[in-house]
């Protein structure tokens, strides 16, 4: 089963990866483990990434392609792979088709996991913390047992990191769905796209992925 698996921040992508992996023995294959391995490994493109990113600039897109088609080339792939963070653009995902077929193998599914966006504000902009003891908490997920008093010291007094505030969640979030949208729509022109609902329970969601792995 060779698959893509996608999802904005805060959907509950690594988790949902995380169950098939175990699920399916199949290998995750995310962009960050790739370029660790492959400049780990000091193979040719892995230097290559490595300048780019020494210098902070953007490793260029036919860089982290090569560096995807050594990991797809892998023996370990035989029976199937999960790309994650991978494509990120149009461009790559229309690359990631061509070194499948040079590599004699084809996507079977694109899984997305959707969640409506201000649920995912909600999931991310939720963390505070207190501003007399450092404790933090989350609204929807740790929240303190009384509300407007800190567990641990009794404080009153809570604040956001500017990361964790609404307005910044919203800007990072607009600027993910702007880039996967036309990586979505052509997946789903492909017939390949399975959007999932993911404003559920983690095993209802999984449930789903697994009906359509199997
Ligand atoms: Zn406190």
């Amino acid at each position: 089963m060779n698959l893509v698996l996608m999802g904005l921040p805060g959907a509950g992508k690594g988790t949902q990866a995380e169950r098939i992996v175990a699920e399916f023995k199949i290998p995750q294959i995310s962009t960050g483990d790739m370029f660790r391995a492959a400049m780990a490994n000091e193979t040719k493109l892995g230097m290559e990434a490595k300048s780019y990113m020494d210098k902070g600039e953007l490793v260029p897109d036919d860089v982290t392609n090569g560096i995807v088609k050594e990991r797809l080339a892998q023996p370990d792939t035989e029976n199937g792979f999960l790309l994650d963070g991978f494509p990120r653009t149009l461009d790559q995902a229309q690359a990631l088709d061509q070194m499948l077929t040079d590599l004699g193998k084809k996507l079977d599914a694109v899984i997305e996991i959707h969640v409506p966006e201000e649920i995912l504000v909600e999931r991310l902009a939720g963390r505070y913390i207190c501003r007399n003891c450092g404790a933090t908490y989350h609204k929807i997920f740790n929240p303190t047992k009384v509300e407007g008093t800190c567990d641990r010291c009794g404080g009153h007094e809570f604040y956001q990191r500017e990361d964790d505030k609404p307005e910044t969640v919203k800007n990072r979030l607009a600027v993910n769905i702007k880039s996967s949208e036309p990586i979505l729509s052509y997946y789903k022109d492909q017939g390949l796209l399975q959007s999932i609902d993911g404003d559920r329970e983690i095993d209802a969601v999984f449930n789903d992925v697994k009906k359509i792995i199997e």
